[in-house]
C-alpha cells in the first residue's frame, strides 16, 4: 500500500490537470473496463485529458458502460494508441500485476518513461514495475481499489451515477454476483455507497448477465455435454473447447465468459478448468473452492497466475497436448484437491 509521502505526491499528481493514459489487461474482462471507465470519469472531472486503452477488445456485454466507447484498442488503432502513450505524463495501470500483462501493448509500456501508477488486487505485484503501488490481494475487485482511491484523494463527493455504475459492475463481475471474493463487510458497504448514486443494480445485472445470443448459449450447451471431461478421483473437472466449436457457434468475443465455474457446480469438484483454443496459443483458465491455489498451479504449470480460486495461463502445446500434461499435473496435486468444502 502507499506510504504517506507517496500519498501526497499522488494527491498532487491527480490534482494538476496533465495528459494521463489508462491500461488494463489484455483479454479484459468486467473488472478490467469497469475500472478503467471509473478512473476515466473521475479523472476528467479532476481536469484530465484521458485517454483509456487496452491490446485487444472486450466483450459486448460490457459495451454499455458510460464512454466506453473512448477506449482505444489496440489491434483496431494501433497508430492512435501510441500517439496518446507518447503524449502521456502519467499512466495508471489498472487489474493487472505484471506490465506484460497488457499484451500487444507492453512493448510501448516498457519502454515509456512517464510515470506509472498500479492499482491492483492481483497475487505478487511486480512491484519495480510501478512508480506508486496501491494494491491489496483481498479485496474483491480493482473496481473496489478505485473506490478507495477516490476516497484517499479526499474526492468522495466527484462519485456520480457513472462512476458507481462502472464500479457496481467491476464488483458484480468479480465476485460472481456475490458469491466469491466479498466474504467481508467491506465490499457491500462500498456497494451501498454506490446504490446512493441511484445506478439500477437490476437493469446492470440484466445488461451483463442476459443478453446472450442463441449462439453463446448453445456454445454453453455443447461445452457442458460434449466436452466436459471429469477427473472424479482428482476432484477436478475439465471443459474443452477448439477451433471448430467455437467456429461452429460463431465464437464472438466474451461468448466463453463463465463456462468455466460450470464444472465447480458439481459436489466433490474442487477445480475446473477451461482450455480454448486460440490462433496460435492454448488459454486456460482456473478456478477453484475452497484452500486449493490456482494461482499457484496456474504459475508453476502454465505461465500464468491470477487470484487464489481464478487464475489464467497458456501454453504452446496442442489442445490435446495440453490435456495430457494437465492431467500429470492434477495428478501430482490429487492430495491438495482432496478436501471436502460442506
Ligand atoms: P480468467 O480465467 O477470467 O481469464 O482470469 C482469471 C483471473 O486470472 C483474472 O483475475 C485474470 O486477471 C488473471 N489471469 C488470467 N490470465 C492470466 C495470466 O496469463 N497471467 C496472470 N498473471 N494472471 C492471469
Ligand atoms: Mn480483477
Amino acid at each position: 500500500m502507499l506510504e504517506t509521502s507517496q500519498q501526497a505526491e499522488l494527491k498532487e499528481l491527480v490534482n494538476t490537470p496533465c495528459n494521463i493514459v489508462l491500461v488494463t489487461h489484455t483479454n479484459p474482462d468486467g473488472d478490467a473496463i469497469g475500472s478503467a471507465m471509473a478512473m476515466y470519469h473521475y479523472l476528467k472531472k479532476k481536469g484530465h485529458r484521458v485517454t483509456p486503452m487496452v491490446s485487444n477488445r472486450f466483450p459486448d456485454f460490457l459495451s454499455w458502460l458510460p464512454d466506453s466507447d473512448q477506449m482505444i484498442i489496440h489491434e483496431q488503432q494501433p497508430k492512435l494508441l501510441k500517439a496518446a502513450l507518447l503524449a502521456a505524463d502519467l499512466v495508471f495501470c489498472l487489474d493487472f500485476n505484471d506490465l506484460s500483462r497488457t499484451g500487444s501493448i507492453y512493448d510501448l509500456l516498457k519502454v515509456s518513461d512517464k510515470p506509472r501508477i498500479l492499482i491492483d488486487h492481483h497475487l505478487d505485484p511486480v512491484v519495480e514495475d510501478f512508480d506508486y503501488v496501491f494494491s491489496t490481494t483481498n479485496t474483491s475487485s480493482t473496481g473496489e481499489l478505485v473506490f478507495d482511491f477516490i476516497n484517499l484523494m479526499g474526492d468522495a463527493t466527484l462519485i456520480d451515477k457513472n462512476i458507481a455504475s462502472c464500479l457496481y459492475a467491476c464488483i458484480v463481475t468479480d465476485t460472481g454476483s456475490f458469491s466469491f471474493a466479498c466474504n467481508n463487510g467491506k465490499t457491500f458497504s462500498v456497494v451501498a455507497e454506490l446504490i446512493k448514486q441511484d445506478i439500477d443494480v437490476e437493469h446492470i445485472h440484466r445488461l451483463i448477465y442476459d443478453t446472450f445470443s442463441e449462439n453463446r448459449l448453445r456454445l454453453l450447451g455443447h461445452a457442458i455435454s460434449e466436452r466436459m471431461i471429469v477427473w472424479a478421483e482428482h476432484h477436478t473437472a475439465i471443459i474443452y473447447l477448439n477451433k471448430e466449436d467455437l467456429r461452429h457457434y460463431n465464437y464472438q468475443v466474451g461468448d466463453t465468459e463463465g463456462i468455466v465455474n460450470y464444472p465447480l457446480s458439481m459436489k466433490k469438484i474442487n477445480m475446473a478448468v477451461l482450455i480454448t483454443e486460440k490462433d496460435k496459443k492454448v488459454r486456460l483458465s482456473f478456478r477453484s473452492k475452497g484452500s486449493f491455489s490456482v494461482n499457484l498451479f496456474a504459475r508453476k504449470h502454465f505461465n500464468g497466475g491470477g487470484h487464489r480460486n481464478a487464475a489464467g495461463g497458456n501454453t504452446s502445446l496442442s489442445i490435446e497436448q495440453t490435456i495430457s500434461k494437465l492431467k500429470e499435473a492434477v495428478a501430482s496435486s490429487s492430495h491438495e484437491l482432496n478436501y471436502s468444502e460442506s
